[in-house]
Order: structure tokens, then sequence, then C-alpha cells
């Protein structure tokens, strides 16, 4: 059955495009939607995982509804509806179209929205499920892996006005050429924000597996514990270097658009992490969280002649084959040559080769290698900035363990040190246990001490 797929497609009157753009366009200038009292819910695979999974969030959103918030609820697809789906698609094709990736992949999160709208009308409740496109997100044309450029909610606005709970199918939108696109994994959680950003929604509430945001993973560090509030910038942080919580882009958005977010269980009445602007007046943390990943690898040139320029050639010469390099080092020269090493992910390591065989005549170093077995291990805090001593504490706790620290990057809220794969998870339990990270605030004594 032939769908419409592209929201300009339909007839709206003229005026509606002026009503549109009151509303935040997320590519554009960071306008700021009125705030209402429109609230978004969001939940995971696991939270809609099956029938008796969808009632309960049927009855979270009517509870919701009932307290008088007009609710905007964005589904997952079930539980590891989106993982089969890919692997159903690898079945049939090494290397399957992207376009009809996301016409496959689209439909995971358009079941889970149709059921749970089912569930709400059990419920007596009236309720209308949109795919992303009839929710007026439109994306770039990146399959896979699309980007949002605008949001037009006018459909969404509607059908709250006629006392409507609307569903959203998560993960997905169309683009300007009118294709179904999906917003890359964990795409959900951006649809959330986005949709909260451009409705101006007094809060978005992801709901998940887990009841907040942790000063560690759980699963590392049986005592880590969970935060009541964290920083935009913080959890902006602990998510690029590893943490799992939340899709990266989504946190961007909320920073950016100063989005309310809270992250809570869906299986427990735990208010949750709240992740919000950092308040002046607040006693900060000095440091609210560490976290590890071990996806990247290490890249190091030997020997390479240092003059003005190669590294500049090198580093376009990645980029411009889209390796994203992350910490980078360079040691001291001697006899005019010097080393460099960087990490990239390492899912990118044989592009570097090529890119590096590709150089090595022309810049004349003598040899590379790729470093597969090392973790970058990171603490992250927002009083860092303002007390002393802390990247001082990390290195020697890491050195009381015996774990040699092989590269390191700082930024003013983040310290990062690249170590041994093997020794990851002894240093994040150590580094959480030396700053005090189950008990609460460490002060400025404890730092020294
Ligand atoms: N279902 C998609 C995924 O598994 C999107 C999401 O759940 O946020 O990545
Ligand atoms: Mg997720």
């Amino acid at each position: 059955m032939a769908e419409k797929e592209d929201p300009r497609q339909e007839k709206l009157p003229a005026t509606e495009d002026a009503f549109g753009s009151q509303y935040v366009i997320i590519g554009g200038p960071e306008q700021k939607a009125e705030r209402t009292n429109i609230i978004v819910m969001k939940f995971g695979g696991t939270s809609v995982a099956d029938a008796t999974c969808m009632k309960r969030v049927a009855q979270r959103i009517v509870e919701a509804r009932r307290q008088g918030h007009p609710v905007v609820a964005v589904v997952s697809a079930r539980g590891d509806t989106t993982d089969e789906l890919i692997e159903l698609a690898k079945e049939i094709s090494e290397n399957p179209p992207a376009r009809e990736m996301d016409m496959l992949l689209s439909t995971g999160e358009r079941i889970s929205a149709a059921l749970v709208a089912m569930a709400i009308h059990e419920l007596g409740y009236e309720a209308i499920s949109l795919t992303g496109s009839q929710a007026g997100i439109v994306t770039d044309t990146v399959h896979t892996r699309a980007k949002i450029l605008d949001i037009r909610p006018h459909r969404i606005l509607r059908a709250l006005e006629e006392g409507k709970i609307v569903l959203v199918a998560g993960f997905q939108g169309v683009s300007t050429t009118q294709d179904v696109t999906t917003l890359g994994r964990g795409g959900s959680d951006t649809t959330a924000v986005a949709l909260a950003a451009a409705l101006g929604a007094e809060a978005c509430i992801i709901y998940t597996d887990v009841d907040g945001v942790y000063t560690a993973d759980p699963r590392v560090v049986p005592d880590a514990r969970k935060l009541d509030f964290i920083s935009n910038d913080e959890m902006l942080e602990l998510t690029a270097s590893g943490a799992k919580v939340m899709m990266l882009r989504s946190i961007e958005l909320a920073r950016r658009f100063n989005v309310p977010l809270w992250v809570r269980s869906s299986f427990t009445d735990d208010p949750g992490t709240l992740i919000g602007q950092e308040e002046r007046s607040m006693e900060q943390a000095i440091v609210s969280g560490v976290t590890y990943a071990l996806d990247d690898a290490k890249v190091t040139i030997h020997d390479l002649p240092d003059k003005v320029g190669v590294a500049a050639r090198v580093f376009t010469a990645l980029a411009k084959t889209n390796v994203n390099v992350d910490v980078i080092i360079q040691n001291v020269s001697e006899d005019g040559k010097a080393d460099i090493s960087f990490t990239v992910a390492e899912a990118d390591l044989s592009k570097v080769a090529g890119v590096l065989d590709g150089l090595q005549d022309e810049l004349g170093f003598s040899s590379f290698d790729l470093d597969k077995d090392v973790a970058k291990v990171t603490l992250v805090g927002a009083g860092m900035k303002t007390y002393p001593g802390i990247a001082a504490k990390m290195f020697e706790t890491l050195a009381e363990n015996n774990i040699n620290i092989e590269m390191i990057s700082t930024s003013s809220i983040k310290i990062s040190c690249v170590i041994r794969k093997e020794h990851a998870e002894t240093a994040v339990r150590a580094i959480h246990a030396a700053f005090k990270l189950h008990e609460g605030m460490i002060t400025r004594e404890e730092v020294f001490s």
C-alpha cells in the first residue's frame, strides 16, 4: 500500500509553514521553541520486548497523560529485532544496498509503535502511531546513519491538540530526496531528543533497562553509584569515551537545545539521572565518572623526518580517508627524526595502513606499526577545571597498580590514558576506588592524600 512518506507532500494550508518555522530547525541556528508542557518519553528495545512489556509501557504513557501532559512516545524495535534484521539481510547479500537496509530496519520501530498504540487504545485512550516521516523528521540522504536536518511537527501537534497520545517510530526519518532513512544504531535516543527540542518539551525521559547513569559500568565496578545529576558536558565526555547508556548524538542535541533529559528504568519508579546544564551555584563534584573503551587501536610511525608540514601531510591524508584520529603524541626528535603515535578506531586500521603505505616513500619514515591491544581509560569531572592534582592522582593510581601509561590526552573536564587492553578493568576499578566514586564527592584534601 502506498503510504504518504513525505510530510511536505501533505496539503497543508500555506500558513502552516509559518506555523512550522516557529519550531526548532535542528540543522539551523539555535532557536529555542517555546517551552510547553509536552513530555517526550522514549522506550528502548528491552522495554518493549514483548506484549507484557508493551502493556506496561502503555500504562506509563497513560499515567503521564492523566497528569495532564500531552505525550509523545518514541519507541525502539523490540528486543534484538534490529540485529536479527541485519543478520537476515546478510544471509541474502554480503553488501546490501544501504537504501534497502533502511527500508528494512525502519520496520522494527514501526511494529513497536503500532502495537503500543493498540495497547493504549485498550486502556481507553486515543493514540496514533506515526513513522519518522509522518512525524516530520527530515534527514540528509546518508543511508544507515542519516542526520536530522529539520523537524516539521505539524502532524504531531495536530494529533496532540485532538487529545491523542502520539507514538513515533524511533531511529528513522525521510530524506530530502524522499527515501526512508535510519539514524544509526541507538538512533531512537536521537529521535526523542530532537522531537523534545522541536516541541519545546518540558522533559525528555529515556526509559531503559538501567536506572540511570552510573559512576562506572556496574558490571565492572560492583559498587558503582547511580548519579542523581550529571552535566551535559560530562555526559558528552563519558559517552564519547565509552559509556553506552545513550547515543552520543542525542546528548549533543540535548546540550545544544537545552533539553532537560532524564535516564530512568522502565521497570522501577526510581527518578533516575537528570542530564542538564551545570548549575554554577551547585556544589560541583570534582569527578563524576570513569569509563573505558576497548575499540581503539594505536598507530606508531617511526623515524619521521622532523620537518615543517610532515604531520600536516599525514593527518590530512587520514582525514581525507574519513579516519578519525583521537589521541596524538609526538616524541622529542633525535637526529632530525621523530616518532608519532596516535589512536584510531580499530575498525579503521586497514584504511590507516593503506594511507601510510602510500605516504612512506614520499615522507621517508622508516616503518609504522599497528597495535590493537590498547584500551583508553577516561576520568571525567566538571570540577577538574578548578582543582589541581586530579591528573597526578590518576597517574599515581595506575602506577600503584603497575599499569604503564602509553599516551595521555586531556580536556578541561577529562583525562584519558591509553594503556594495555588487559589492564582496562583493573584500571577502572582502581581509579573508581581512588577517587571514592562509590561514596560521593571526594574532597580537595582527599585528592592529595
Ligand atoms: N533499533 C535501533 C538499534 O537497535 C535503534 C534504537 O534502538 O535506538 O540500534
Ligand atoms: Mg539504546
